[in-house]
This record gives C-alpha cells, structure tokens and sequence, in this order.
C-alpha cells in the first residue's frame, strides 16, 4: 500500500461567522490521484485553500511527507514540490502562452530542466504548442486549463493540487483534462488532490475519492467503492 504524502488532520475553516469546513481529515497517498467531491458551498475550495495556507485554518494540521507545512506562503511549498491550481485556472491573460510556461518555472535555474519541463507540456497538450504565440487571455476555457496545468507542471511538482478543472468546460474537454492528469499519474507518479463537483468523471480517474457535506467528510472510500455505492448513485450520480 502507498503512504500518505499529504495528511490533513482535524482542519477547521471559518469565515466570520461562517464555519465552512468542520474538523475534517484526509490524506492523499502517494502516486495516487484523490478526489474531493461534493456540492456547491460544501467547504471544497476552502479546504484546499487552507492546505497551501491561503486561507488561515482555524485549527488543525496539514503535513507533507512528515513535515507540518501548516499555513506556509506558497513559495515554500513550491519549493517542496507543491503546486496549486486555483478554480478559474487563472492565467496571465496579457501574456503569451509560452510566456505563461516560463513564469511557472521561475524557480528553476537549469535551462536544461526548463527546455525538457517545456517539451513535456508540450507533449501532454499539443494545442499549447501550437498556440505558443497567442495571448493567454484570447484561449478558450479548456485551453486556459490546459495552460494552467501546464503552467504548474514547469515547476516539478509532485503533487498537484487543482481545484474544479472540469468548470465551464464541455464535457468532451473534461474528458481531455482529466485524461492528461490519469496520464501524468500514471507515466509520472504525479500525485493530486482533484477538487471536483463532476463526480461522475473524477471517480474514473480518482483512486480513492472522499465526498464532503456541509464542511465535513460524509463519506470517504476507495473510488470503486463509491462508484458502487448506493447513496453515492442516488444523492450524488442521479441514477
Ligand atoms: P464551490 O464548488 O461552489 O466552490 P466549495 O465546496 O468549494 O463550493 P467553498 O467555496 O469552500 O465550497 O465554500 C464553503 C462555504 O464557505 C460556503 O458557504 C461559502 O459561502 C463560504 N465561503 C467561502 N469563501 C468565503 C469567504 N471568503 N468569505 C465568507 N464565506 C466564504
């Protein structure tokens, strides 16, 4: 059995007045791609946002390989090989995207290392390499997607974290994007916490999935598990 790479222990999250995650717990192991599901408003994003310390966690721990990485700038845990893809896959629109790929990689020094990160984008997402001229901001929105993984993917990380990728996007381009994390998972043991409300989807590609509810974890399992599950066919597939 793979070990946890990244564990979230006991994590709370308020805004205000406004308790958007609950003391929950979860662990993405590694070489494994997890995925945390659930409805609009149900504590996803602010999870995922207190694991890379944009948001300050009421309480609770977040590690990463042993190490507490509890509310760290998200410099550091680039460094550690972290990377973080908030929803929108936000790009710099008034830049190429070739330029784009290269402010993913500033903190890599060794041009070799870059042209190699360079031509395996390139390699995953063909169009970004037809497109390497154009603006960021005149891309359609999977092709912003696209950029945006790219864009993590120059910095090496080892686990990436993406938060609803499949937003806006027409089923055939979700299909695109989360074939190119199955493959980035598979050909180079990426790691990822996959932030989805697409359930359906994110349950092919997912190895173990947790679903949360009102801010907590209501069910948690191996991704055929739920898949089989019948409270997950009802509540959440529509079947
Ligand atoms: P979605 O899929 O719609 O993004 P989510 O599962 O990611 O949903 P969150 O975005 O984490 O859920 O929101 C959880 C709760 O916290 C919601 O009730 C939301 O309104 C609230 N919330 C999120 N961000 C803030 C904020 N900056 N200020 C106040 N309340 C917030």
């Amino acid at each position: 059995m793979s070990e946890a790479m990244l564990t979230v222990k006991d994590l709370n999250v308020a805004y205000g007045g406004v308790q958007a995650v609950r003391g929950i717990s979860l662990e993405v192991r590694a070489g494994e791609i997890t995925a945390l599901l659930g409805a609009n408003g149900a504590g996803k994003s602010s999870t995922l946002l207190a694991i890379v310390g944009s948001v300050k966690p009421g309480s609770g721990r977040v590690t990463f390989e042993g190490q507490d990485i509890t509310a760290q700038p998200p410099e550091a845990l680039i460094k550690k090989g972290i990377a973080m893809i908030p929803e929108g896959a936000r790009v710099f629109a008034r830049q190429s995207v070739e330029q784009n790929l290269h402010l993913g990689a500033y903190i890599v020094r060794d041009q070799a290392v870059y042209r190699q990160r360079l031509q395996q984008v390139y390699a995953l997402f063909p169009r970004l390499q037809e497109r390497r001229e154009q603006l960021a901001g005149t891309m359609s929105g999977g092709e912003r997607q696209m950029l945006a993984i790219g864009r993590a993917l120059m910095s090496g990380p080892r686990l990436l974290l993406i938060d609803e990728p499949s937003l806006g996007l027409s089923p055939l381009l979700v299909e695109q994007v989360f074939d190119a994390l199955a493959e980035l998972n598979r050909q180079h043991g990426l790691s990822v916490l996959l932030v989805e409300q697409n359930m359906a989807q994110a349950l092919e590609v997912a190895a173990r999935a947790y679903v949360m509810q009102s801010g907590r974890i209501a069910i948690e399992g191996t991704a055929a598990e739920l898949a089989a599950s019948d409270e997950v066919r009802k509540a959440y597939l529509g079947m």
